[in-house]
């Protein structure tokens, strides 16, 4: 079964919003602070090319760190599992995002996943491209794909923002560095990273990219295999066991889907042949996952059993 009605989602949204006081924007970017806590929007893909939304659709927000995934679909594809998982591993840390502690305690600074800021930044570093310009270009064209449509861009203000105080990430990347797991110009992966990162879009385009990943990378629009199958499957498996960050075990138990989430607010969910769902509530829990976006998917597993355990 499925939510077909907008009015049934948007109800849901109204029930979810409640407790937006209980969450807290994310201030570490100071260009994310402005969000107004109390905003949520969905919208659902469905492989039929149907689609439904509640909240304003047209509202944009920044991907943050469901722009990892994305990422690492393309050095997946570019170089194959081989080459990458030889500089990031395959395991959950249970620690926060942006930890560095994992890094020192193992016997090379390997990040062990790309879902954490370390390993993003390791995947980062990988990608095609002569210059900054030219990889964030390069990554935008792939979005463009996933969305099927061509006005995607990065927010300048956001990825200034956060390339302007981004201390700890450097640190992440001149650890590693320092080590041979990374190569390249520390500044210009954290250029290419904070773009990445700053990349925008409403909720029904985040749906698509879900949809994509759902249906083993095919994209229903235009019949294209976007990303082979075995790639897919490899990203949405990081989904379910690194894509909520640390709460990612709960994630599995409560909600059961593939999913990854921004401190921006956004998840982007995975419904494995059924659906993607791109949602954007700005309030987060103190993990760093959308307080309310995360009611809001309770809610939606329980009324249309979503999970695929
Ligand atoms: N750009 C953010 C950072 O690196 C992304 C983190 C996130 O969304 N969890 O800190």
């Amino acid at each position: 079964m499925a939510c077909r009605s907008e009015e049934e989602l948007q109800s849901l949204v109204d029930d979810a919003k409640k407790v937006y006081f209980e969450g807290k924007v994310a201030n570490y970017i100071p260009a994310l602070q402005r969000e107004s806590p109390d905003y949520l929007s969905c919208a659902i893909a469905y492989p039929d090319g149907n689609c439904i939304s509640a909240g304003d659709i047209k509202k944009q927000f920044t991907l943050q760190s469901i722009s990892k995934i994305i990422t690492l679909a393309l050095v997946l594809i570019d170089f194959g599992p081989e080459h990458v998982f030889h500089r990031v591993g395959m395991e959950p840390t249970g620690d926060p995002f942006n930890s560095i502690i994992k890094l020192e305690t193992s016997s090379k600074a390997k990040p062990l996943n790309p879902m954490i800021n370390a390993g993003a930044l390791a995947v980062t570093s990988m990608i095609k491209g002569r210059n900054a310009g030219e990889k964030v270009e390069y990554i935008i064209d792939f979005v463009k794909k996933l969305t099927n449509e061509s006005d995607i861009d990065y927010c300048e203000e956001v990825a200034i923002s956060e390339f302007t105080t981004s201390f700890l990430n450097r640190s992440l990347c001149y650890y590693m560095k320092g080590d041979g797991v990374i190569h390249g110009n520390v500044e210009e992966i954290m250029e290419v990273y904070t773009k990445q990162c700053a990349i925008r879009m409403n909720c029904l385009q985040l749906a698509r990219v879900g949809l994509i990943f759902s249906m083993d990378g095919v994209s229903p629009y235009t019949g294209e295999q976007i990303i082979p199958k075995d790639i897919a499957r490899i990203c949405k498996t990081f989904m379910v066991t690194c894509g909520m960050y640390n709460a990612s075990g709960e994630f599995a138990i409560k909600i059961g889907i593939p999913a990854k989430s921004g401190v921006s607010g956004g998840i982007m969910g995975s419904v494995p042949d059924r659906m993607g769902i791109g949602i954007f509530g700005p309030a987060l829990n103190e993990v760093g996952n959308s307080h309310t976006g995360m009611k809001l998917l309770e809610l939606l597993q329980k009324k249309f059993d979503l999970s695929m355990f």
